[in-house]
């Protein structure tokens, strides 16, 4: 049924599974012109992983700017609502007819929460910190980042039940904290969904000859992120994990996983310019740091060649085109020891570096965890847009420039759904 002032659809409700960039423009790109739009996120936060980059590329701003302008437009929007910590259990009906099944998990922190702290700074338990990909731990009771939206801290199941969630309880002031919180069954009815679930990083412990969970000065791309940001576990500074030593020289490694017929078929798009991007943080950090990326094809499209050429022009960033045949650890320095064939040279190349970091691709989570429902996917597990419509990384790997055209994009073709019936 459409108003007849405006002429859009008076019923029928959006629902974007996937708070990340592509699911938050999708919704926004709806509901700034008129639609109710739900949006459903697995994590207690938005953003999704842009909210774990340091910087982006090719201007190199940080990505926090951009995610706050989005959260605005939300708060701005009585036309989104989203739910955090919530996950599709079953889809049933059709475009125009859905019935969803939700399940939203505890957080046991109310809206009470002014993000006092003081619950944390009680907490006597910490645990593997999966934001900083293990580099550091955090407290039970945590903000799970300083810009996390919405601005509420959250308890960690695994105290619940035991004497550490008490005392937290016992810290608050507010009466934010509930501990009998449940999980919560509920249903909703929308015209049309939108899958927006990004992407995982490739499990780096799968490529044997890359030596990556055993050598521990070998991180991956991600890790380099989180070392690198202001708010990661060294605060900015690119140390290397064996021993906090200053890292002067840095190796990457391209296609660590992709474009490899035991692994990631596909190229992930972005894994040569995250690279690219990398050396740069090390670079201003240190202004005697050497880098040397590895290669066997760089891929720079588009309008980020210029970007490429810049990084060029530093002489002490250094390109190998080769394939890294294994990487050793040097045991008494811990230094990393790189064997590759230098294809232009058709020699055997030996070099040793303080830290390398592995560029690995990004693998759509619908590789790992399927839409409960009618969905297809391509040989690789990325959504086909089809009845469930998709948007982002699910659909093919991509930066968040392309991110964002798919959203509008499929934005545009949930609306065509709800005008359609
Ligand atoms: C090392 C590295 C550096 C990068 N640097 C840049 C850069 O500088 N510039 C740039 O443009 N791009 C960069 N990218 C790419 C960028 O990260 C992606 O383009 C962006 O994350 C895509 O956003 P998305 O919303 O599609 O996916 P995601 O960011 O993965 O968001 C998906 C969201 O869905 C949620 N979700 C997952 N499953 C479910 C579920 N079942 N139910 C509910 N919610 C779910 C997730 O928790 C997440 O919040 C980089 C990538 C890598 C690997
Ligand atoms: S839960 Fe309570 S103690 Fe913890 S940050 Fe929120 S208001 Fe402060
Ligand atoms: S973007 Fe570059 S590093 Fe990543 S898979 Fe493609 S070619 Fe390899």
């Amino acid at each position: 049924m459409a108003d007849e002032t405006t002429g859009t659809p008076v019923s029928g409700t959006i629902l974007v599974v996937g708070g990340g960039i592509s699911g938050i423009t999708t919704a926004l790109e709806a509901a700034e012109v008129g639609y109710e739009v739900i949006i459903v996120e697995k994590n207690p936060y938005l953003g999704g992983r842009v909210a774990q980059l340091n910087k982006y590329f090719p201007k190199l701003c940080p990505p926090t700017c951009g995610l706050e302008i989005n959260f605005q437009r939300i708060k701005n929007n009585d036309k989104v609502k989203f739910f955090t910590f919530t996950e599709v259990e079953k889809i049933s009906g059709g475009p125009g007819n859905y019935e969803v099944a939700l399940k939203e998990n505890p957080r046991y922190v109310n809206s009470n929460c002014t993000c006092c702290g003081k619950c944390s700074e009680a907490c006597d338990v910490e645990i593997p910190n999966e934001f900083n990909f293990g580099l550091d731990k955090r407290k039970a009771a945590y903000l799970p980042f300083d810009m996390a939206f919405p601005q509420r801290y959250v308890l960690d199941q695994s105290i619940i039940g035991k004497p550490a969630a008490q005392k937290c309880k016992d810290a608050c002031e507010y009466n934010a904290i509930e501990l009998d919180m449940m999980p919560k069954n509920f249903n909703l009815k929308v015209s049309s969904i939108v899958w927006a679930t990004g992407w995982n990083p490739y499990n780096a412990n799968k490529i044997d000859n890359l030596s990556f969970g055993w050598v521990k000065n070998v991180i991956t791309n991600m890790m380099m992120e989180r070392l690198a940001a202001p708010n990661g576990p060294t605060k900015g500074k690119i140390l290397r994990p064996s021993d906090g030593k200053e890292v002067n020289n840095i190796a990457f490694v391209q296609c660590a996983g992709s474009r490899d017929e035991n692994h990631l078929q596909f190229c992930s798009y972005i894994c040569c310019l995250a690279s690219l991007k990398q050396t740069t943080y090390i670079r201003e950090s240190n202004t005697k740091s050497k880098a040397t990326i590895f290669y066997i094809d760089l891929r720079t499209p588009g309008r980020y060649e210029k970007f490429y050429r810049k990084v060029k022009a530093d002489a002490n960033v250094s390109f190998i085109k080769g394939k890294v045949a294994k990487i050793d650890e040097d045991a008494n320095t811990r230094d990393v020891i790189v064997t590759a064939e230098d294809t232009i040279s058709g020699k055997k190349i030996q070099q040793r570096f303080d830290m390398v970091v592995l560029a690995t691709g990004m693998e759509p989570s619908t590789a790992t965890s399927k839409i409960p429902g009618n969905a297809q996917y391509d040989e690789n597990s990325f959504v086909i847009s089809g009845d469930i419509l998709s948007a982002g990384c699910v659909k093919k790997p991509s930066d968040v420039m392309l991110s964002g055209q798919s959203a509008t994009a499929t934005a545009l073709k949930a609306i065509q759904t709800l005008v359609r019936r």
